[in-house]
């Protein structure tokens, strides 16, 4: 029962655990491959390596703990198992490896634990979700944010019923207080259902913050992709313009966007894929996380027309538009990104 106050709190305590160590993965990653080396900057290689160890070492540790729940995941074994990729596995078995070890976790080694972390990334890439209790997991979120230094996020969150039980979010470039640019870097945002949501530093001291999103006004920026190519900035510009807010919009990757709003740096969650009217494929895993962060921190989200956003439809959900903001500014939002959009 989601009134019980320790529900679902093993489950969180595993899912920070998993996303914490993803992000410090993440990180190695960037700073000996992705910025040490200039040449391999337009190279796939990089993100290839983060991404496939970052989902086998949390679907390592959801297996462990919850051996029975299923996992999507964004990535699949599948070009990790040829034998052509053997420097790639190899990259990837080593990098797991170390970070399990510096947790103090147990590893194997050999042959058979290359494979069980190979079948670890596997069962993330095969499953189709649905309706029961699965988690999903984006294993970097945002890739062109990783590689230019920018936002990027860890994402994972817990699905029953169709809805998100329970959110993990790490963000290791994100500053923990947004007025020092000087400041500590790398925010992990959490939410429970029923029992709110908070961020604490991915270092130590945890010193937990209470997430509550800020009622929309002339301050509060809109938030959107940073690759244009991914959103409607000439669409966003005009709602922004309509809802009267006079900053400009904070272009970010990932779901770095959804967690900067849940901190109350931002008005609106804006997404509409181009070109605008048609339906397009979002993935679960792009959304469910972000979902319940903003609900759980005073906020909803909807599509255009006001409809609730599901994920138990399988690894994608139909959508032509997700806005997210304060529950009492929802309304508000909608309406004008309707005008915006009929003003044409
Ligand atoms: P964002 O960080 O908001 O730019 O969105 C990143 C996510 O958008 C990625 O994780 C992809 O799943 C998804 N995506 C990929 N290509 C497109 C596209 N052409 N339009 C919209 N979203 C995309
Ligand atoms: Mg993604």
């Amino acid at each position: 029962m989601s009134s019980d106050p320790k529900y679902l709190l093993k489950e969180e305590e595993v899912a920070v655990q998993a996303v914490l160590l993803a992000c410090s993965l993440t990180l190695k990653v960037f700073h000996r491959l992705v910025k040490g080396d200039v040449q391999i900057k337009d190279d796939k290689t990089p993100v290839t390596v983060a991404d496939l160890a970052s989902q086998a070492i949390i679907s390592r540790l959801l297996l462990q703990a919850f051996p029975f729940d299923p996992l999507v995941g964004e990535e699949d074994s599948d070009d990790l198992r040829l034998p052509s990729s053997a420097l790639l596995r190899e990259r990837v078995t080593s990098l797991v490896t170390e970070t399990l070890t510096e947790a103090k976790l147990p590893v194997g080694e050999g042959q058979e634990w290359e494979e069980t972390l190979l079948e670890a990334i596997d069962r993330g890439g095969k499953f189709e979700g649905g309706m029961g209790r699965f988690w999903t997991c984006d294993p970097i979120d945002g890739t062109k944010g990783f590689v230019r230094g920018d936002q990027f996020a860890v994402c994972l969150a817990l699905i029953e019923g169709g809805k998100t039980i329970l959110s993990v979010i790490g963000c290791p470039n994100m500053l923990v207080d947004p007025t020092d640019e000087k400041g500590p870097k790398g925010v992990v945002f959490v939410a429970r259902k029923g029992h709110g949501a908070y961020m604490h530093p991915t270092t130590l001291p945890h010193t937990r913050t209470t997430l509550r999103i800020r009622s929309l006004g002339p301050d509060t920026p809109l938030l959107e992709s940073y690759d244009p190519h991914h959103s409607d900035q000439a669409l966003s510009a005009r709602a922004a313009e309509l809802l009267g807010i006079t900053v400009p919009p904070m272009q970010i990757d990932s779901q770095a966007k959804y967690c900067e709003l849940c901190r109350g740096g931002g008005g609106l969650f804006f997404r509409v894929r181009l070109p605008r009217g048609k339906v397009f494929e979002e993935k679960i895993w792009d959304h469910a996380p972000g979902s319940l962060l903003v609900t759980e921190s005073g906020g909803c989200i909807s599509t255009l027309e006001g409809e609730e956003i599901t994920f138990g439809t399988g690894r994608v959900f139909r959508s032509t538009g997700i806005f997210a903001s304060h529950r009492w500014s929802h309304e508000k939002v909608l309406k004008m990104v309707r005008a915006a959009s009929e003003a044409e």
